[in-house]
């Protein structure tokens, strides 16, 4: 009986045997097809007919573990090229494989999420990335998902979550911008009229990092606007205090409280101090004119004159003829010395964009606390 079944089954043997060659050479004829794909598109491309490399490269008939590697890789330098619609439709095209090992799958969300990136898709990009963060991935590539959240959150001003990140990964990304996302949201609460909600963000910004200068900016702002003149005057000494160079700046708003409070004399003996101990020319000419506008111009005159002896800045010269008008000899050079104007510009330092007013985040370079002030001289042709 065991003999006669034995026999039975040979016939079913010789066709499972059949079938698993088939299958084999089925597979092995795909693995091939691929490989050949994979040649003509690489010869395509060193022909820079990258159309028809793409129509190769994406008409694969099979993946094995080179070629997705060699696709992906193609997809990166495109990217990397700036052909983004390439580099998009090499790694979409990859996410649709369906039987592709989760990493693998990882990595093709990964590389989507750049090329989103890169083409200023914050919002796709965001949402894969956040996906992503909660899948298996290895600490570096973990670390660049958080890196580029931030620069998402940073660019689609989402304070909050940026915030959020940092401090749940604070021992990785540093506290670095924390303070300055601390400030947006206390220039967004500002605006609101949410006084308490913005002065809460302010103090954790100075947690964040207690030597950033705007911080003290925005609160010596806010208590100038609510009538807190101490509490702004010493806002405003904390940034002299952490940073001279911005003086000029602050010294209209600090006479005002000063003045406010009827102590207006301890602000010039404290400014004439500063402007010794730093000389520094925008301050020195800041300070001329403020003198002027409250009908201090002989101290004016003296302070110009003075520091003339140790500086021979032009601006400098130029701002003690125009207190020679009295001498009437002199009008030919007033009115050319009228025509010369000292004026403040704002450069960043890490890549050069410059502007007109002092701004906390490059729109060029996205450096924070890049921009410093910088004195030109500003000609009028009228
Ligand atoms: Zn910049």
């Amino acid at each position: 009986m065991s003999e006669w079944f034995l026999i039975l089954l040979l016939p079913v043997a010789a066709w499972s045997g059949w079938y698993v060659a088939i299958r084999r050479e089925s597979k092995d004829a795909r693995l091939l097809q691929s490989r050949n794909a994979y040649f003509e598109s690489l010869t395509y491309l060193l022909n820079d007919q990258t159309d028809q490399a793409v129509d190769a490269f994406l008409n694969f008939s099979a993946i094995d573990k080179q070629t997705f590697s060699n696709q992906l890789a193609l997809g990166t330098l495109f990217r990397k090229r700036g052909e983004l619609d390439r580099a998009l439709l090499i790694h979409k095209q990859l996410g649709k494989i369906f039987d592709l090992e989760e990493k693998q799958r990882n990595t093709v969300n990964f590389e989507l999420a750049e090329d989103f990136l890169a083409a200023g898709m914050y919002l796709q990009a965001q949402e894969i990335f956040e996906n992503l963060i909660f899948t298996n991935l290895e600490a570096n590539q973990k670390s660049q998902i958080n890196q580029a959240l931030i620069r998402i959150y940073e660019r689609t001003a989402q304070w909050q979550n940026a915030i959020d990140l940092f401090n749940k990964n604070s021992q990785e990304l540093g506290k670095l911008n924390l303070a300055h996302y601390y400030c947006e949201m206390a220039e967004i609460f500002r605006k609101n009229n949410e006084l308490t909600a913005a002065k809460t963000a302010l103090s954790h910004a100075i947690v964040a990092d207690g030597s950033l200068i705007r911080n003290y900016w925005i609160a010596a702002e806010i208590a100038l606007e609510n009538g807190e003149f101490i509490s702004s005057i010493h806002n405003y000494q904390s940034i002299a205090e952490r940073n001279a160079a911005f003086l000029p700046e602050i010294i209209q708003p600090m006479l005002a409280c000063y003045q406010k409070i009827e102590r207006e004399e301890e602000f010039f003996d404290w400014i004439f101090r500063q402007e010794e101990q730093h000389k520094n020319i925008r301050l020195t000419l800041a300070l001329s004119d403020i003198l002027e506008q409250n009908s201090r111009k002989n101290e004016a005159r003296d302070l110009i004159h003075n520091r003339l002896q140790t500086s021979n800045n032009p601006l400098l010269l130029n701002k003690f003829l125009q207190y020679q008008s009295d001498l009437p000899q002199n009008a030919l050079i007033i009115s050319l010395a009228n025509k010369i104007r000292p004026r403040t510009s704002y450069q960043c330092l890490e890549c050069g964009f410059l502007l007109q007013k002092m701004i906390w985040h490059c729109p060029a370079c996205y450096a924070w606390s890049s921009f410093i002030p910088t004195l030109e001289i500003k000609i009028q042709h009228r």
